[in-house]
């Protein structure tokens, strides 16, 4: 039995983003944390934007796991995750602010630190024609992570190993933020600097493999929460236009410290209808009304840069693709709601490539020039928000929920009607 090993029952649930990020995997690790012990951010950093909807508020977590919310849950930053202290010091105050309790919260001593050059290097290297990142600093530091130029979290407790480091990475820097006419940053103001963040945050950095190895043996559940989507992965995604880190559930073991074999479940994210931020080829992008009323009628605009989304109709041929490359055992759609008026909906079934269809993905650049293939489908005209059981949506929206799941070949096991906690169908028999 899949999570059985070695003697030791395991339960690890992955959430990943099945399209361009933005799927809502915030509201829907929010539903499934309320069971879980554990919740592990496994990569990305502050460019990240759930949304979470509950009795104490609307919160938008860039960090911090959404399972915050449930006292009893430990949330983890894993190894793969950057961090900006600054930025999480930031998040950490605005949550107690509104009464939520961080206590909970750990850091993995193995996670890199987001410093301000990178922000600054990713600013400049935007406005000098970037590729739309959100320009938190990721791309850099993830490079300077692969180049061993990176400092970890668990370096900050080290004050001389971080003095010496700092020594040898800042001139380099120094030198590249020349390049783009940005002023050098002084050694001595990043090391007071990192005496803010460590009285602040050395309390909650630590070695996890102890806590999550621990938690195995006890028959735990681990919820691990990736950020962005499949098509944003750094070798499976639209590179260039995309992230520096691997969302997907391979990247989820890799960046959490799971063994595969722990993984019981992997759910895939799948908004209803597709959306991007930042560059890149997105084949059923729509530019006409029924885009911009995607846009308005689903608030389709950045948690983190409130940039407006670009929108378009379900594409699966990227959640088939995400489906495959990460093994998903369900899917959650999202969402649902947003298309309640819509008079018809298409469903793009698979690519036309110069004049051959086909449900393969190409490279970045072929995907830029295919034709969406489409199916049409007749809406519902009715609110789908009220339904709490698959057998209260409308007939016309339980068919194409059901033609996305023959499409995709992976049952639907949730269906997300509205923004708030109850606003949730868990379908039987999934
Ligand atoms: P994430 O980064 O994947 O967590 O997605 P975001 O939080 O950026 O985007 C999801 C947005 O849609 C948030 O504003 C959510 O509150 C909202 N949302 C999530 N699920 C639903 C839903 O089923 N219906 C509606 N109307 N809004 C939803």
């Amino acid at each position: 039995m899949r999570g059985e090993l070695w003697g030791s029952y395991v339960a690890c649930t992955v959430v990943v983003g099945a399209q361009f990020g933005d799927e809502g995997k915030g509201r829907i690790v929010d539903y499934l944390a309320a069971k879980a012990d554990i919740v592990v951010r496994f990569q990305g950093g502050n460019n990240a934007g759930h949304t979470v909807v509950n009795e104490l508020g609307t919160f938008r977590l860039h960090l911090i796991p959404s399972g915050i919310f449930y006292p009893k849950v430990k949330c983890l930053l894993g190894a793969g995750v950057v961090i900006d202290p600054t930025a999480l010091l930031e998040e950490i105050a605005s949550l107690e602010k509104a009464s939520v309790k961080t206590d909970n919260l750990w850091i993995d001593r193995r996670a890199h630190v987001v410093w301000p050059y990178h922000r600054l290097l990713d600013g400049a290297g935007e406005q000098k024609g970037g590729l739309g990142t959100t320009q938190r600093g990721i791309g850099p530091v993830y490079g300077d992570k692969a180049s061993y130029r990176g400092i970890r979290m668990g370096d900050l407790l080290h004050t001389e190993v971080l003095k010496e480091r700092l020594e040898r990475i800042l001139p380099l820097k120094n030198y590249e933020m020349a390049f783009y006419g940005l002023a050098p940053l002084k050694l001595d103001d990043l090391l007071t600097q990192t005496e803010e963040w460590r009285s602040k945050l050395s309390s909650r950095i630590i070695d996890s493999i102890p806590m999550l190895h621990a938690a195995e043996g006890k028959g735990k559940r681990i919820l691990l929460e990736g950020q962005l989507g499949v098509m944003r992965d750094l070798n499976w995604g639209i590179y260039p236009y995309s992230t520096a880190s691997s969302p997907t559930s391979g990247g989820a073991c890799e960046g959490a410290g799971l063994a595969p074999q722990t993984i019981a479940d992997v759910i895939g994210i799948v908004k209803a209808y597709t959306t991007a931020v930042g560059g890149g080829p997105f084949p059923t992008e729509l530019q006409d009304r029924d885009g911009e009323r995607l846009r308005e009628v689903g608030e389709e605009y950045g948690a983190t840069t409130k940039r407006p989304r670009r929108c378009g109709w379900l594409d699966t041929v990227v959640v088939r693709y995400a489906a495959a490359l990460n093994g998903f055992t369900g899917i959650a759609i999202t969402k649902l709601d947003v298309l309640d008026q819509f008079e018809r909906i298409k469903i793009c079934t698979a690519y036309d490539r110069n004049g051959t269809a086909t449900t393969d993905m190409p490279d970045t650049w072929t995907l830029g020039t295919v034709k969406p293939v489409y199916e049409e489908w007749k809406g519902w005209r009715s609110s789908s928000t009220k339904a709490r059981r698959w057998a209260d949506l409308p007939q016309n929206a339980q068919a194409y929920l059901r033609r996305i799941e023959e499409l995709v070949k992976v049952p639907i096991k949730y269906v997300s009607v509205g923004p708030q906690r109850e606003t949730m169908i868990t379908v039987a028999g999934s």
